[in-house]
């Protein structure tokens, strides 16, 4: 089937809106029409080369959200029609990994997904005959994909899809890492750094835990004014200011009960740990540093018992956690729509990255119609 897709051609170079195949899924495998697409930073750092495991040609995307189009042989946990979340870290519940409970990092796929194939080893993108490969087991930047059924979270399809496929990546992370990753108490204090889109899922997040007090640090005012919205109810307009020193300040000298970083950058992940309360703070990191970067730490910190952790996807299993919080949505209890600042056509996909890049708003999404 001949689709539109944005294909990553070389490096640095903007993305080419074309048409592509796209194979029938094969077995254990979903086809899935894409309603809409977030424009994610990652999306931005592998175009730009920067992603040192990188490649093109490839079709990037990967905050998708669809309805199931058709199903190859086995698959028996969607039908077409079915809404879904696609999922660039799947949850096959059998590895030892997802068994575990401990973990969301699901072992099935991961080494033929990190080459850019399904997990038979094959892509089902091609352009005259000529391979394409996908991007994080997803490629959403198209009218299409097919992807594998374990890699799917069916969700209610009463809910907007522009809002919801912000859950396959940025939404989910500072989310779950505050309800399941961190598992924030009622009535403590969280304080967060960066009020992107992972950031500001960190204080929805809180406030589903009723937290007592949430403060959020940004550089910007119109990110923090979202957070206020989003349930901040301090927030560190970060100048020439301190603003680990004004979060001790703000707790009689002891710290935050948790701190969120969210921004990936290397130095603020310090100030994270360093904001985290003595005796107890937990710390998590979910931004992305840049390849090679190292996270400094004085022992002394941890010796007084504050503890550091990460979570990539916020520790977030997709098929079990995703739809619980699309369903979270529904009820009113996520305000996920006015992280929407842009909608865009698949054609103006380059556009998405130019606003990120000029840090106009939280997260441009692609409508499909
Ligand atoms: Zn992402
Ligand atoms: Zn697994």
């Amino acid at each position: 089937m001949k689709m539109r897709a944005a294909v990553l051609e070389e490096f640095g170079q903007p993305l080419v809106v074309q048409d592509l195949d796209i194979a029938d899924p094969r077995p254990g495998e979903v086809l899935v029409k894409v309603k809409a697409c977030g424009v994610c930073h990652t999306d931005l750092y592998t175009a730009s080369g920067a992603d040192p495991s990188g490649y093109a040609p490839c079709v990037l995307g990967h905050e998708g959200a669809g309805v199931v189009e058709a199903i190859g042989t086995g698959v028996t946990s969607v039908a077409p029609g079915d809404h879904v979340i696609t999922l660039f870290s799947p949850e096959c519940g059998e590895c030892i990994h997802c068994k575990s409970g401990k973990t969301n990092i699901c072992l099935a796929i991961r080494e033929q997904q990190g080459k850019g194939f399904l997990p038979d080893g094959t892509p089902r993108l091609s352009r005259d005959g000529e391979p394409i490969r996908h991007f994080m087991g997803t490629s959403t930047f198209a009218e299409y994909t097919v992807m594998p059924e374990i890699a799917l979270a069916k969700v209610d399809p009463s809910a907007r899809f522009d809002a919801i496929c912000m859950l396959a990546c940025g939404a989910t992370t500072g989310i779950a890492a505050a309800i399941w990753k961190a598992e924030v108490e009622a009535g403590s204090t969280v304080a967060v750094f960066g009020a992107g889109m992972v950031g500001l899922g960190a204080v929805l997040g809180a406030r589903l835990r009723k937290a007592g007090r949430i403060v959020c640090v940004d550089k910007s005012a119109d990110r923090l004014e979202l957070a206020r919205q989003a349930g901040a109810t301090d927030v560190i307009q970060v100048q020439d200011n301190d603003p680990v020193q004004e979060i001790l300040d703000m707790t009689d000298g002891f710290g935050a009960d948790y701190t969120f970083e969210a921004t990936g950058i290397v130095s603020v992940m310090g100030q994270a740990v360093e904001a985290a309360r003595m005796g107890w703070g937990l710390c998590t990191l979910l931004g992305v540093a840049g390849k090679g970067q190292k996270l400094e730490i004085v022992p002394r910190l941890l010796i007084t018992g504050r503890k550091v952790q990460g979570g990539s996807f916020g520790g977030a299993r997709g098929r079990t956690h995703v739809p619980q919080l699309v369903d979270m949505y529904v009820r009113g209890e996520l305000p996920l729509d006015p992280f929407v600042s842009h909608h865009l056509k698949l054609e103006d996909v380059n556009r998405g990255f130019e606003l990120m890049e000029e840090q106009d708003g939280i997260r441009s999404v692609i409508v499909f119609d």
